[in-house]
């Protein structure tokens, strides 16, 4: 069956024409192990993961890379500021190895308690100082960069084109009000390859020009070409990467060979929390840990996320996340009277099922149709084992671990109790409290569904 992806290089959704027929590869920008991954860096992680899992679905082998940037990511994302990783150990008292090697750890942790696959290849930037440099030199050889007294840049004026991911227009950037902080650079979008070390800077390396250190974007560009040549599969991030580090790791590729690395160019959309962004002066950066100390089992928020496409803004809410355990727990429970079912069931309507769930993952990775069909076998009234086998093979994408058994708990005496004050506001018109009552619940993960038998509380998969 043929597979369908948004491409944002060309802007429309394609067709997909993998290099080879059995393998797909694929390179996607892993995490800057500077401080803990967020749900929303995982929101990005999961779109990454159904990929993988669509496209072995649909027979191919995988040769995934993800890269993690250990140095060389400045606190702007462009050319300014301090290295994310030096900050962070300044203020952590550690070293930036200490530093990296923590952070790395909690981010495959996380991984592995959202059901993510490990890619085939991991790759630190710190390993890569080499390649990178022969990169950098390479570039320079064929005339896309220069040297200022403060680093190697890339000169963007000398390609065709730049900024065709984003459609950045240099001719209006020109005459731009930009503040350019290096008065040395050709062209405002001319973007560091390589950095010029202050004295005192912890990480850096020999190069020909001296004590020094990559830019952010060669990471890629040479871990990438490494790894899977010179042009691949798909490339994949989150949509912030597209104006800058996609837009910079084309670039690189063009001066390097004069190709643009990938066919197919991902981007997922962000996470929202209630409706905005993620921020530490709001005190709303979740981690999947605040989604465990809350009781839910983590596969909740990987369900959580099936309710949205990749590519629209998803708003994170401790409402749908209630609504997500409920159904996480209602698909085990379906899945298990399926599997002691013995009704008969044709093969045409399996088939069926199973042709239009097909059809709705290789159709851009649709989850939200996906999940309508899931829910269709699960609640198909004919209680079968083929379904439950059928449901089985739906789970090899949704990661679900949908033939997990949970052991019920009892609903604790302190939700009762807040249950109980809450019936008493109600009784009393008191909204505004019956309201602020029925948000503490959800938080502490129940939800309450007021029924003319009263409060139902459901308690959600822990
Ligand atoms: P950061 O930790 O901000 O450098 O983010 C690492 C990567 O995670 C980014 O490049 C994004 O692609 C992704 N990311 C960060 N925040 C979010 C979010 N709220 N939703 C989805 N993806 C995100
Ligand atoms: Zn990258």
């Amino acid at each position: 069956m043929d597979i369908y992806f948004y491409n944002t290089l060309t802007k429309k959704k394609e067709k997909f024409e993998p290099i080879q027929n059995d393998e797909v590869k694929i390179y996607s920008c892993g995490p800057t192990v500077y401080k803990n991954a967020t749900i929303g860096n995982m929101r990005t992680n999961l779109f990454q993961d159904t990929l993988r899992r669509v496209l072995k679905y649909n027979g191919y082998k995988l040769k995934h890379v993800m890269n993690i940037t250990d140095v060389g990511h400045l606190v702007s994302d462009g050319d300014e500021g301090e290295d994310k990783m030096l900050k962070s150990a300044r203020e952590e008292h550690k070293t930036p190895l200490e530093i990296a090697e923590y952070y790395t750890k909690l981010f495959f942790a996380d991984l592995e308690r959202l059901n993510i696959e490990k890619p085939e290849i991991i790759c630190k930037a710190t390993d890569h100082i080499k390649e990178m440099l022969e990169l950098v030199q390479k570039i320079m050889e064929r005339g896309y960069a220069y040297e200022t007294s403060t680093a190697i840049y890339f000169d963007v004026s000398k390609l065709d084109e730049y900024g065709i991911l984003s459609g950045i227009n240099l001719e209006e950037q020109k005459s731009g009000a930009r503040v350019e902080v290096d008065k040395e650079k050709r062209n405002p979008y001319d973007f560091a390859l390589w950095i010029k070390a202050p004295e005192n800077h912890l990480m850096k390396w020999d190069s020909p020009w001296g004590q020094s250190y990559p830019g952010w974007h060669i990471e890629c560009s040479a871990m990438s070409t490494k790894y899977l040549g010179e042009v691949f599969d798909i490339h994949t991030g989150g949509i912030d990467l597209i104006p800058t580090h996609h837009e910079n790791e084309i670039a690189q590729s063009k001066g390097a060979c004069g190709k643009i690395p990938a066919h197919y160019w991902m981007h997922g959309e962000y996470l929202l929390i209630n409706g905005g962004k993620m921020s530490k002066s709001l005190g709303n950066v979740y981690l999947l840990d605040d989604i465990i100390s809350r009781g839910y089992d983590p596969l909740t928020y990987r369900l959580f996320n099936f309710s949205c496409h990749y590519k629209g803004k998803l708003n994170f809410t401790w409402e749908g996340m209630n609504s997500a355990a409920v159904s996480l727990k209602r698909l085990r429970e379906g899945y298990q009277k399926h599997l002691v079912g013995n009704a008969e069931v044709s093969d045409e309507i399996i088939n069926d099922m199973e042709n239009r769930f097909h059809q709705a993952i290789n159709d851009d990775l649709n989850m939200p149709l996906a999940m309508s069909v899931v829910w269709e076998a699960i609640k198909y009234p004919e209680k079968s084992n083929k379904i439950a086998k059928l449901l089985e093979k739906f789970d090899t994408v949704l990661g679900l671990k949908i033939a997990e058994k949970k052991q019920e708990k009892e609903i604790p005496q302190e939700i009762l109790e807040l249950v109980e004050q809450r019936k008493q506001a109600r009784a009393e018109k008191n909204w505004a409290e019956s309201d602020r009552l029925r948000d503490l619940i959800a938080e502490k993960g129940y939800n309450i569904k007021d029924t003319k038998d009263g409060a139902q509380i459901e308690e959600i998969s822990k």
